[in-house]
């Protein structure tokens, strides 16, 4: 675990000093070159190379955690599309200003507390055809309910913002737009990398860890990690913010992938627990009493975790407009507030649109 001062105080300038050549690097390197030949690369120049085992593995295990917020290893990323995202002397990247929150109860309560009391919603109905027609636009969904079969809906507007995330609609776009979209939109949609996540919810049936510690970083693994063996590092706290005593390990990229393809539930758990017992003992296996695995590459809705890359949110379809964390408004992109600030522009857009014809605003 990084837990002593002493380790903290060396690692942060070599941790400053070795982003800042592998950013210099990187830029240096083809388009099309993986970012993980240039990570090794750097490590074995003189002044990485020397440092102490230990450093080195703390350096290793920070890079890992940079992949982990991305989603993605470096053998997945292009240096081109890194050295455009990782500018140095922007730290905060990819963050908005302000303070972090942490919705407990899941981003789908906000949808149900705040947007359902203004606007006519309709929760669980999947979206299975958007037309364009002379009268304005159709939008066709379809809700399954158990004891009745399926129930369909149909919604005439004069505008339509898709939010629907855009690993779905590269594979459904075919099938939901009439007409379709143009071959450049939807090679713009395919174009797009889309990250991977797989977590491991642990619930124990007491907290034998640090109850303060946002994250519980394993760096015993590191250097000679095979992530596709061991892809856990990092551990967030679930206690901490509702008091039930849950880790959850994520894996990323292409490991992610794999575990979820090819492993069932329970060697997935095992492999969550191992760096776990290096820090806490064995013994910690009894206190396990339940684990949820999360699938989200073979989820319908979502097929994978954020985007990286968006799609120009000036790209129009007709009355058929684009929102979302896929869809960049003003560069923010693979994030809820992207998501956020691309849906109030679309908006705005379509009332601007009204007003210029006089429509009645609904
Ligand atoms: C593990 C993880 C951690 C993250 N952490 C952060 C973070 O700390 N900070 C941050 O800002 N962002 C974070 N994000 C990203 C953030 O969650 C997303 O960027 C944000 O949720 C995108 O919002 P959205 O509305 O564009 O898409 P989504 O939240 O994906 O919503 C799209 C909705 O469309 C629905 N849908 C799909 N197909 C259809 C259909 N045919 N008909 C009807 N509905 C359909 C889906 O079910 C889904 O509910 C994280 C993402 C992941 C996966």
């Amino acid at each position: 675990m990084v837990q002593d001062e002493e380790n903290e105080c060396e690692i942060l300038p070599t941790f400053h000093s070795f982003y800042r050549r592998l950013y210099a690097a990187a830029a240096k390197q083809a388009k099309t070159d993986k970012l993980n030949k240039v990570f090794e690369k750097v490590m074995t120049e003189s002044s990485f190379c020397k440092l102490s085992p230990r450093i080195q593995c703390i350096l290793r295990w920070i890079f890992a955690c940079h992949e982990l917020w991305l989603g993605l290893t470096f053998d997945d990323i292009d240096c081109e599309e890194w050295v455009e995202m990782a500018n140095p002397d922007n730290p905060s990247w990819g963050d908005l200003d302000g303070p972090h929150a942490i919705i407990t109860e899941g981003i789908g309560r906000i949808v149900e507390t705040r947007m359902t009391k203004k606007l006519e919603t309709k929760i669980n109905h999947r979206v299975i055809k958007i037309e364009q027609t002379n009268q304005g636009c159709r939008t066709t969904s379809v809700a399954s309910q158990s004891d009745k079969g399926d129930t369909s809906a149909t919604i005439t507007s004069a505008f339509v913002i898709v939010t629907i995330p855009v690993a779905v609609l590269a594979k459904s776009a075919d099938d939901l737009f009439s007409p379709s979209l143009s071959n450049s939109m939807k090679k713009s949609l395919s174009e797009i990398s889309i990250s991977h996540y797989l977590k491991v919810y642990l619930v124990f049936n007491r907290v034998f860890w640090d109850k303060e510690s946002t994250w519980i970083g394993v760096t015993a693994d590191f250097p000679n990690k095979d992530p596709s063996n061991q892809p856990f590092m990092l551990y967030f706290n679930y206690y901490k913010f509702n008091k039930a005593p849950i880790l959850i390990a994520t894996a990323c990229g292409e490991a992610a992938k794999l575990l979820e393809m090819k492993k069932e539930d329970n060697e997935i758990v095992k492999r969550a627990l191992k760096p776990l017992y290096k820090v806490f003992g064995t013994h910690i296996e009894e206190w396990l009493e339940q684990s949820l695995v999360t699938r989200w590459g073979k989820e319908k809705y979502s097929k994978g975790a954020y985007p990286l890359g968006s799609f120009s949110i000036d790209q129009e379809h007709g009355s058929v407009l684009f929102a979302g964390d896929g869809i960049t408004a003003n560069g923010d992109e693979g994030s809820l507030h992207a998501a956020c600030f691309s849906g109030i522009k679309q908006a705005e857009t379509v009332l601007e649109i009204l007003q210029t014809r006089n429509a009645p605003l609904q």
